[in-house]
């Protein structure tokens, strides 16, 4: 049976073991892959639509009331690109200013917003493929319709947001 803090484990002990799987060397990927052919419930990775570039390993998406869908994972925002929202929402405890789209192609990812004082980035199904580990690609038009099991939105993943961000933050101004 599938449970949050089981996923939450594995995706802990697998960044142990591969730091960099994230940053999507193919290696790495087919490592990952092996894992989770071998992983206790079904897996996959979040890859653009138009270029296949990583967006998300399926064990880094979470969900908020089925609506929302979020990627908790540090190293999402070297693979996006940041722009203005054009019409910019706040609702619900969400403020939502700007977009994201891929770093490669420019596809339209989805939207940076503000949850509950939280930065987070939240996707939209369709546009990306999930690729499971047999390779298989499938495209869905709605997140209910992914072959993958997609947990709450836990407070822990609310403080590691915040922690990415504040890290992010520091290395820019480090930079400067
Ligand atoms: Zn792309």
């Amino acid at each position: 049976m599938y449970s949050p803090g089981r996923q939450t484990h594995r995706q802990t002990r697998l960044k142990h073991y591969y730091p960099a799987y994230a940053g999507g060397t193919e290696k790495h990927n087919l490592i990952f892959f092996m894992a989770a052919v071998h992983a206790p419930f079904p897996t996959g990775l979040c890859r653009c639509l138009k270029c296949d570039n990583l967006c998300a390993w399926s064990a880094d998406v979470r969900t908020v009331n089925n609506q929302h869908y979020i990627v908790v994972d540090s190293t999402l925002p070297g693979r996006i690109i940041v722009k203005p929202h054009p019409k910019p929402l706040s609702y619900d405890g969400w403020v939502k200013k700007e977009k994201i789209y891929c770093k490669q192609c420019g596809q339209d990812w989805g939207i940076k917003a503000i949850y509950k004082s939280v930065p987070c980035c939240v996707i939209k199904i369709i546009s990306f493929v999930i690729v499971d580990p047999c390779e298989k690609r499938s495209w869905c038009k709605k997140w209910k319709s992914v072959n993958f099991p997609v947990a709450e939105l836990s407070d822990q993943d609310m403080m590691d947001l915040v922690e990415f961000e504040t890290e992010r933050v520091s290395q820019i101004n480090g930079e400067v």
